[in-house]
């Protein structure tokens, strides 16, 4: 049997400081405009969560779910659309909420698509960064903390559904 092993690299401190800093950014470029929050289901809601009560103003949330990774530790590349938002977003600004960014290719295919239904703008946020496998070029807008190409779990984020309660961020060891 594979004996799963976690090694924080992250503390639940650090995390809050970060999404602190990430909010006050956001509530300085968006305090007087409609902002929609859309955070990247399942792993971004932990994030997303704690970034909109730290800011300081009136903004809606909605949700995409999409499913790239199964329970795999590499992408496939391939987005599939389980659940859509349900909100319009003509003419409101936009901010995707994700929890991490790796290949790039989910938040590619996401911009693009909501880019197609008429906002004022589209940005992009992320948690966690991890540059190294990056397959096309991205532009982070807001960006918390950037990792080696690492598979951590963790604050959102899972190992064949485990481990996204943890209020930290962790490295995933297995060992046979
Ligand atoms: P990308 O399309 O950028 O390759 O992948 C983004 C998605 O892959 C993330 O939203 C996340 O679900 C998953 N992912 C990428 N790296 C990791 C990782 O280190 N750990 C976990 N648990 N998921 C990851």
């Amino acid at each position: 049997m594979t004996k799963e092993y976690l090694e924080e690299i992250v503390s639940s401190e650090e995390i809050q400081k970060t999404v602190k800093k990430i909010a006050d950014k956001i509530t300085n470029d968006y305090i007087n405009e409609k902002l929609v929050l859309i955070g990247v289901l399942k792993g971004g809601f932990v994030f997303l969560s704690d970034l909109m009560r730290n800011l300081k103003f009136d903004i809606n949330v909605d949700f995409i779910f999409v499913s790239s990774y199964g329970d795999k530790m590499n992408s496939t590349g391939v987005v599939k659309i389980v659940k859509d938002i349900d909100f319009t977003i003509e003419n409101k600004h936009v901010i995707i909420v994700e929890d991490i960014i790796d290949t790039g290719l989910t938040l590619r295919y996401l911009k693009e698509l909501f880019k197609t239904r008429n906002p004022a703008s589209v940005k992009i946020c992320t948690i966690f960064d991890k540059p190294s496998k990056r397959k096309v070029e991205i532009d982070i807008d807001y960006n918390g903390i950037v990792l080696e190409d690492e598979f951590v779990v963790g604050y959102g984020l899972d190992y064949a559904e485990k481990y996204r309660n943890l209020p930290n961020l962790c490295l995933l060891k297995l060992e046979k």
